[in-house]
């Protein structure tokens, strides 16, 4: 019985190294496309951003030409003008449109400004989009391969299990399998220690004890059923 389920524990240590070497390939591709993803969003990001400054700008250019409009209207008026005091208006309105014109020049000017690290941030952001789809289309398919020769290695390990189980009693198979179901592919077979139940810390019945310890059986723990034996 012992040499079973030694024979079962390591085939479990087996069957969790390869699953994480799959585990791993498969993070390694996720974080892969999700870094291109993440690049894809800031430069929709930054490319709408772009776009709503660019807008501002168009909507100051068109104030500026109304106000430009109105000035040189006011200057041709200024021309016709008779009395004293049409013309004072007529300077006093120039004066105030030119202002106002002024104002809109600044914040032309202030736009602008914004505009060029946004295109700068758009041509970076490029070209390291085109980088890492590069390294994407280099890597994923090396990654892929690797992904499927560990789900290959997996799978003909697991079906190795049933012929390992082979002579072992009935409950512990039932208890195996019960686990197995919870813990895909966690270990459920654990040495038996001093201080209680290794996988869940609680106390094991002196008669459980002795049993693994000194008849060599492999006995679930009563509490959380995990399967404990004695190594030597
Ligand atoms: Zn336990």
């Amino acid at each position: 019985m012992k040499n079973i389920i030694e024979k079962l524990y390591l085939h479990d240590q087996e069957v969790l190294e390869v699953y994480e070497q799959w585990a791993e390939s498969k993070g390694d591709i996720e974080t892969l496309i999700k870094a291109q993803k993440d690049l894809d969003e800031r430069l929709e990001q930054v490319r709408l951003k772009k776009q709503s400054i660019e807008m501002e700008i168009k909507n100051i250019e068109l104030d500026l030409g109304g106000f430009e409009a109105e000035i040189k209207k006011c200057e041709k008026q200024k021309m016709s003008v008779t009395s004293e005091k049409s013309l004072h208006l007529i300077e006093d309105k120039i004066a105030k449109v030119s202002e106002k014109k002024d104002d809109c020049e600044m914040l032309w000017l202030e736009k602008s400004e914004n505009l060029s690290p946004q295109i700068k941030m758009i041509e970076v952001l490029e070209s390291e989009r085109k980088l890492k789809i590069q390294e994407k289309e280099n890597s994923i398919p090396k990654m892929n391969e690797d992904l499927i020769q560990s789900q290959k290695e997996l799978k003909s390990l697991i079906d190795l299990r049933l012929d390992l189980m082979d002579g072992l009693s009935e409950s512990l198979v039932n208890s195996y399998e019960k686990l197995r179901i919870k813990n895909l592919f966690q270990p459920v077979i654990f040495h038996l220690d001093e201080s209680g139940c290794p996988k869940c810390g609680m106390h094991i019945r002196n008669v459980d004890f002795d049993m693994i310890r000194y008849h060599h059986e492999a006995i679930p723990c009563e509490t959380c059923g995990t399967i404990i034996y004695w190594c030597d």
